[in-house]
């Protein structure tokens, strides 16, 4: 019986895996992913198909809008952001980990544990995930010049720790969807818990991206920047934060404060 029983697990966690696999495949295929990201991407998904179809809902909501909202524009942002941030648009292993290892870990626990906790700890981290992506990506291209969360004085689009009212709307939007999502999957979490869970998580990333958050500086190009070399092939200057405390980090800090307010709340 034990057997036939982890049998049964290793079939399920390779179907899980082929499921999630071809999903991935897809969208690096559609440049979405790094294959980096395309793996990281496929152990989340597994997750999810091991877990169950509200899972799998959820993270393909998250997947998928934060994935067209990434090619809204995308041209132009990348043309924005290109001096100031470190990376592509194409997702790599830390940033699909960052937004996705907390709710692949409850979807994982929820298979043991039946009480419904871990439904409000992965809403609250996918709502987190979502308010904070969409409202980057719209934030960067919506208009409007940001302005730094602590003292309001105007940075340059993609500068961590900088609002826009469009970047700010959006995330109020994503954080409402996602709960719309989790509700309409009969879980147990209240449609309120998930939408502060999503805020929570935004304004912490925000908070952190502008205390915390390493930033370093360019001479040749008189440019902040969170890059360690620069676009112009000369080596950055530690200029602020805390050295080792990158996007990713701290995406993956604020995730688990707004999965923690879901919890807190359900
Ligand atoms: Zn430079």
């Amino acid at each position: 019986m034990i057997c036939a029983a982890r049998t049964g697990t290793f079939v399920g966690m390779l179907l899980a895996l082929a499921a999630a696999g071809t999903v991935a495949l897809l969208a690096f295929h559609g440049r979405l992913l790094t294959v980096g990201g395309a793996i990281a991407a496929t152990l989340v998904g597994a997750c999810a198909v091991r877990a169950g179809i509200p899972w799998i809902a959820l993270l393909l909501f998250f997947f998928v809008s934060s994935s067209l909202l990434s090619r809204w524009r995308a041209g132009e942002r990348e043309r924005l952001v290109r001096d100031l941030v470190e990376k592509g648009d194409r997702r790599d292993a830390a940033q699909v980990l960052a937004n996705g290892i907390v709710f692949a870990v409850a979807a994982l626990a929820s298979l043991r544990d039946a009480s419904g906790a871990w439904e409000a700890v992965a809403a609250g981290a996918i709502a987190a995930a979502t308010a904070d992506t969409w409202s980057t990506e719209v934030g960067t291209v919506g208009g409007g010049a940001p302005r730094f969360i602590l003292d309001g004085r105007q940075v340059p689009p993609g500068t961590s720790g900088g609002v826009t009212l469009a970047g700010t709307a959006a995330g109020i939007v994503g954080a409402v969807l996602a709960a719309s999502v989790t509700v309409s999957l009969d879980w147990e979490v209240p449609f309120a818990a998930v939408v502060a869970g999503g805020l929570a998580g935004s304004a912490v990333d925000s908070l952190l991206g502008a205390l915390v958050q390493e930033r370093r500086w360019c001479d040749r190009c008189a440019l902040y920047t969170e890059r360690r070399l620069h676009r112009c092939g000369s080596l950055t200057t530690h200029r602020g934060g805390i050295r080792g405390i990158d996007n990713d980090l701290v995406n993956l800090i604020s995730i688990l404060a707004g999965a923690g307010v879901t919890w807190l709340l359900h």
